[in-house]
């Protein structure tokens, strides 16, 4: 049996009903944490009634900071089939989501489409992911989502490698990205301002690591379209733990001004995060009875 090959790990691991033996240790079976409307998303994918995310368990990269651990880390969640996904996904069109945005879904693609097949939302799907794609996976997507929201995480190889075991990460993520341009197009929006069409990159901004930033933003004027939004973020605070040394704080306002002030000079259009962002408290509560619409 040929193992999974979805993402840039290319682990080739069996993945069974109970268990995954991949870096991503995710069964077939899908493994949900949380499927509810969010309201934190940029302005054109929450609209005013929040987007109807699910968030799966597992994560294919699984940054050492990482804000949501419980889920990409430890694999909190609980077990759905397509049916069950397909009946969710209608409830939160149900109660008027204006999207629905499938986060760090890469493991379970197969699974999604199929439950797609039984129920496809009538609003825009969103593909929420680390940036950490193939770009033979999104072409399976092509047609199916409608708006891909990466991050663009690490510039150099050594941050990758130190951040996520992944000094491969923006090899893969500038191709993933690339393609998800091809396959969307220019931003569209609809009459009330939620993004109908595109891609919007997401950065966020690490404490001590401007540079990379900057890097990161000059890669997007050089190699996207014109006019792809960007949206950029400061809401780091040091989560699971992190012993990266300079990871263990929040970033200064000097460091935010610096890498705002060089996207505004790019001329980037997109959006940018409140100071108040930063907080442990934004966290989404996951794998609770209430964590289920
Ligand atoms: S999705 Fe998981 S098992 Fe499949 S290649 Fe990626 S990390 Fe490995």
């Amino acid at each position: 049996m040929k193992g999974c090959m979805l993402c840039p790990r290319q682990c080739g691991a069996v993945r069974d009903d109970k268990e995954g033996l991949g870096f991503c240790r995710m069964p077939e079976t899908m493994r949900i944490a949380r499927i509810a409307p969010h309201l934190w998303e940029e302005p054109p994918i929450s609209g005013e009634k929040g987007t109807g995310a699910v968030f799966f368990s597992g994560c294919t990269l699984r940054c050492a900071y990482c804000q949501n651990a419980d889920i990409s880390h430890r694999g909190l969640g609980r077990p759905f089939t397509p049916e069950q996904l397909a009946d969710s996904l209608r409830r939160l069109v149900d109660l008027g989501c204006p999207t629905v945005s499938f986060i760090t879904a890469t493991p379970f693609v197969p699974q999604i489409l199929k439950a797609l097949t039984i129920y496809r939302p009538p609003v825009p799907l969103v593909w929420n992911t680390s940036g950490y794609e193939t770009v033979d996976t999104l072409r399976v997507l092509e047609g199916v989502v409608d708006v891909y929201l990466p991050d663009l995480k690490h510039f150099s190889r050594e941050m990758g490698q130190l951040c996520a075991k992944a000094a491969d990460y923006f090899e893969a993520a500038g191709a993933a990205i690339r393609e998800m341009c091809r396959q969307t197009g220019p931003a569209q929006y609809d009459r009330h301002g939620i993004m109908t069409r595109g891609v919007l990159v997401r950065h966020l901004i690490l404490p001590g690591l401007t540079s990379e930033s900057i890097a990161l933003l000059d890669w997007v004027k050089d190699n996207l379209p014109e006019g792809t939004p960007v949206s950029l973020m400061r809401q780091y605070v040091p989560c699971n733990g992190v012993d990266i040394p300079g990871l263990d704080r929040p970033i200064t306002a000097r460091e935010y001004r610096r890498v705002r002030d060089h996207m505004l000079a790019l001329e980037l259009p997109g959006y940018e995060q409140e100071a108040a962002s930063a907080s442990a408290e934004f966290v989404p509560l996951f794998g609770e009875d209430e964590s289920f619409v």
